[in-house]
């Protein structure tokens, strides 16, 4: 079956006790037992419940997570990646790619190093200096593809042949690609994780995380530790993803061809000095976004323009379809200035080192006509930089 179809009817078929076309929303926290010390399929719903696994079931099909492995959803994008970090042990090493979700950096250096986990960050687009950065205790490396907000392109295949190497774990946060264009399971890496909140939700209505693996060892350390700390996505927010979920493919193609026409139309005015998009020829990591995305680069661009910080605040103020919010991945577009907002977690001398400079803006498109979003533009650019 193909991956459309998958998202539709894998995980949601219809009711058996009713024949409801849609499954049921179980807020239910807790289930009867067949007898004291007997189990059924669910208990309690921090351990399971059923319109989570409707749409752990989906995602699982999804990402390829195979016959062993599964999918495991979170309240957040967060509690998905504290769950990965909480699976290390003190004296532990983490490596990480430098094009960093900034609320990824924050856990990183000022939580997961209170519990004595080591940290280092690195460039991933440059392979030597990365495996350079690995330690004799290094056990998970940890890279998101595209990257956020510069948009640079890891070679996935790649590191998780590099971390088995050095016998670490290979994790990714493949939020901006979605497994639309990305599956990153398929190519070696052992966890796959995802900000639901963004396409797979889909309408900036829900908080969600996601992870999945295809090795039947990590999934239940996750999933034990899952249950032990409590950070569950919530039956109505499960009901809500999985009805985003089955519009995923449809949303991301549509929403990349509109990012694709709006990085080619940026590169062409004068007023912009910088176009950060995998799918220009242009962008460095062009070649390999090619072979390891499916046919499109996502919804996600970043950008400069000639006149600065300055200009940049003024732009983001003066778009009117583009909302000025941090996330990404709606129906709605939105623009931000990641140095003051998504990033500014980062400290200042980490977002000079790594190129996120206050001029920098960030675009994700949403589903309006993009004659719309160009002209919006447009003016914002002609009222920004006149
Ligand atoms: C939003 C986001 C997260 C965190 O997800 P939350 O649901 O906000 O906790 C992690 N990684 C990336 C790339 C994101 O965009």
């Amino acid at each position: 079956m193909q991956f459309r179809t998958r998202s539709i009817h894998i995980g949601q078929e219809p009711d058996p006790a009713t024949g409801a076309v849609v499954p049921p929303l179980h807020l239910a926290s807790t289930f009867v037992q067949p007898g004291a010390g007997e189990w059924g399929e669910y208990d309690y719903s921090r351990s399971g419940n059923p319109t989570r696994t409707a749409l752990e079931t989906t995602v699982a099909s999804l990402e390829g997570c195979g016959p062993d492995g599964g999918a495991i959803a979170f309240s957040t994008g967060m509690a998905a990646t504290a769950c990965v970090v909480a699976s290390l042990r003190s004296g532990d090493h983490l490596l990480a790619g430098s094009d960093l979700y900034g609320g990824t950096y924050r856990l990183l250096h000022k939580v997961a190093n209170r519990a004595g986990v080591e940290v280092t960050l690195a460039d991933a687009t440059d392979l030597d200096a990365f495996e350079k950065a690995i330690r004799p205790n290094t056990r998970l490396v940890w890279v998101e593809s595209p990257g956020n907000p510069l948009m640079t392109v890891v070679d996935l295949a790649a590191v998780a042949e590099l971390a088995h190497r050095h016998g670490a774990l290979a994790a990714c946060d493949n939020t901006i690609a979605t497994p639309v264009l990305s599956r990153p399971l398929e190519i070696g890496m052992d966890i796959v994780m995802h900000a639901a909140t963004k396409y797979y939700g889909g309408h900036s209505d829900l908080m969600g995380g996601l992870l999945a693996m295809r090795e039947k060892a990590v999934y239940d350390d996750l999933k034990f530790i899952q249950n032990a700390t409590g950070a569950i996505m919530g039956p109505l927010e499960s009901f809500l993803c999985s009805r985003g979920t089955k519009t995923l493919e449809l949303r991301v193609r549509e929403q990349s061809r509109s990012a694709q026409h709006v990085a080619e139309w940026l590169l062409s005015r004068p007023e912009v000095s910088r176009v950060l998009y995998p799918g220009l020829p242009s962008h460095p990591g062009h070649a390999i976004a090619k072979r390891q995305m499916d046919g499109a680069y996502g919804g996600v661009l970043s950008f400069e323009l000639t006149g600065g910080d300055a200009a940049a605040k003024r732009f983001v103020n003066d778009s009117k379809l583009f909302g000025l919010a941090v996330s990404f991945g709606a129906v709605e577009s939105l623009i931000s200035q990641p140095a003051t907002m998504s990033h500014a977690s980062f400290s200042a001398e980490d977002r000079a080192k790594y190129g996120i400079t206050d001029g920098l803006i960030r675009l994700s498109i949403g589903l309006e006509a993009v004659e719309d979003l160009i002209a919006d533009l447009e003016q914002a650019l002609v009222a920004a930089i006149g």
